[in-house]
């Protein structure tokens, strides 16, 4: 990697040799690598004379559009600290994120503008409001993103001019990415540009060694297609998805918002290769009744982490969509992903998450974190590697606690085989424990899952006066499907120990609700139970 970029500074400078190829396609809208460079160029310009300075907090509330990839390199390449905001939040988190990063400099569509409208006051060190595509009036702090470089087709118009570089360094702080705040409040995670570049790295290796083990040679990569389908906003698109097709040029077409039918359209219309996020993508394609309507033919790998896949999920995904499944783990505190799994290895493990990528360590700690655990052993993950981020954004007690000696403590219960395979067996804030017994919430859940009747499923624990806690499940049942509690626990019965048969099983006519990640909201469910009981 010696002449590798080495900050994202440099990743847009690399980026431009790849030219006229198409970088984002949104609607009609398509952008050239060209293009993607003099917007870049443009907007780091007009940032500066906003008087930005190195460190300074530029934070981004948009769903996925072109004008968001533009932000975000023209705030890291002058040395600012971009602050992607979760663009499902309501004005009240969102003005929580603005105060808790001390953002200068909001860049916002037109929709959460509107939802800000009435909090901006309340967020006293933001100094400038810059709205693409406005709903409202502008006026005052806030601007027009447009009278700034112009709109998408307008970009290859734009001068022929540097990005205006700072002095940048790779243990530089670039980023302030949130946590999903599945198991508490959101947590912002500083990253440095070494953390992010680390994932273009790591996956350029995982993919040079697949062909080296088919015993071909490695090549230069061929720029593919990707459907972003996932938000800008976490690690996973950014990091691992964004950064990746920048540096080898590939197209990303964005969608306005997730829906599994203009998926299969889109994906037969650009010639997707790639596509996927969290697994529940997946499935929603697989399962789809209109799927042998669209050709998906151009489909090579579906790939996704950040939430637990049930291992049917890969055999699936080669039977019948004749495409590689790819699984990773990572966190938000790993700037993406830390293992990597595909291909055949992934076919014949399918309940892993693959081996850490080369630059990463992992070791099981007991739930102490005093002694590592011997192989085999289910244990908290703990992982180390140029990925971890220094810690949370101002939050020291929460960081001292979470990194300790460039460790990341997980708060993921796993276990390593003898080839360096890693398990996660559940979340340790998810994990039932019965009377003293353990019940992993994820096995019960992919019992579930196999039950022909199933297509969503969640396990919770609830709780008892004298075991402490339960098992008990939320399912959802695929149209047209019958399955009563008395027979799922039956199902479950003959598959796991008694102790770990959920004693409660309710129904729910839509999927399970979930966070902007994929990840079921247990804490949801819970209340659901607590609701009953008090009812
Ligand atoms: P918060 O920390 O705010 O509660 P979160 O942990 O859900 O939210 P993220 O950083 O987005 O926020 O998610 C990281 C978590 O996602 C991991 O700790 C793990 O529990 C889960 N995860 C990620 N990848 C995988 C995977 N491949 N398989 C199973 N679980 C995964
Ligand atoms: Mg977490």
């Amino acid at each position: 990697w010696k002449n590798a970029p080495p900050t994202l500074g440099a990743l847009i400078e690399f980026a431009r040799g790849h030219g006229e190829r198409v970088f984002t396609a949104h609607e009609q809208e398509r952008v050239t690598y060209e293009a993607f460079y003099r917007a870049v160029a443009a907007l780091a310009v007009e940032l500066r004379k906003m008087g930005v300075e190195k460190g300074d907090r530029i934070a981004l509330a948009m769903r996925n559009l072109p004008e968001w990839p533009v932000i975000f390199f023209a705030a890291a390449s002058i040395g600012a600290i971009a602050v992607p905001l979760n663009a499902w939040w309501t004005g009240g988190e969102l003005e929580y994120g603005l105060k808790d990063s001390g953002a200068r400099i909001l860049f916002i569509d037109g929709r959460r503008d509107e939802r800000l409208l009435d909090h901006y006051d309340a967020v006293p060190g933001l100094e400038k409001i810059v709205v693409n595509r406005a709903k409202a009036p502008l006026g005052g702090k806030r601007v027009a993103f447009e009278a700034l470089i112009g709109t998408p087709g307008e970009w290859a118009q734009l001068p022929d001019q540097p990005v205006p570089h700072a002095d940048l360094a790779p243990d530089d702080d670039v980023v302030i990415f949130y946590t999903s705040g599945t198991t508490g409040s959101a947590k912002g995670a500083l990253g440095t540009h070494r953390n992010m570049m680390t994932n273009i790295f790591s996956s350029a290796f995982v993919a040079a060694r697949a062909v080296l083990r088919r015993g071909e040679m490695p090549q230069p990569p061929e720029p593919r297609v990707s459907l972003l389908v996932i938000p800008l906003f976490h690690v996973t698109a950014c990091s691992a998805f964004l950064m990746g097709n920048v540096a080898a040029g590939g197209t990303v077409i964005f969608m306005r918002k997730w829906d599994p039918e203009q998926a299969m359209a889109l994906i037969e219309r650009e010639g997707v290769h790639m596509t996927g996020g969290v697994p529940t993508i997946a499935w929603q394609l697989i399962e789809h009744p209109a799927r042998s309507r669209y050709d998906l033919s151009s489909l090579e790998t579906i790939a996704y982490g950040g939430a637990p896949a049930s291992p049917e999920l890969a055999r699936r995904i080669e039977e019948e969509l004749g495409a590689a499944p790819g699984n990773g783990w990572g966190m938000t505190e790993t700037m993406a992903t830390v293992t990597q799994h595909s291909g055949e290895d992934y076919l014949n493990r399918p309940e892993s998450c693959g081996p850490p990528v080369p630059v990463a360590d992992l070791k099981i700690m007991d739930m102490d974190g005093v002694h590592e655990l011997p192989l085999g052993e289910v244990g908290e993950l703990w992982a180390k590697g140029p990925m971890i981020v220094k810690g949370y954004w101002n939050k020291p007690e929460a960081t001292a606690e979470t990194f300790v000696e460039g460790w990341v403590r997980t708060g993921d219960l796993a276990r390593l085989d003898d080839e360096g395979f890693c398990y996660i067996v559940d979340r340790a804030k998810d994990i039932v424990i019965r009377g003293g017994e353990n019940i992993y919430s994820s096995e019960v859940e992919n019992v579930l899952y196999a039950h022909p009747a199933v297509t969503d499923a969640a396990v919770i624990g609830i709780p008892h006066h004298q075991l402490g806690e339960e098992p008990a499940a939320v399912v959802h049942l695929a149209p047209g499907m019958a399955a009563s509690e008395g027979e799922l626990q039956d199902w479950v019965k003959e598959r796991l120990a008694a102790f770990k048969v959920p004693v409660a099983i309710r129904f729910i006519d839509t999927v399970l609700p979930r966070n902007a990640n994929g990840k079921i909201l247990k804490r949801e469910l819970k209340a659901l139970f607590d609701t009953e009981a008090a009812a």
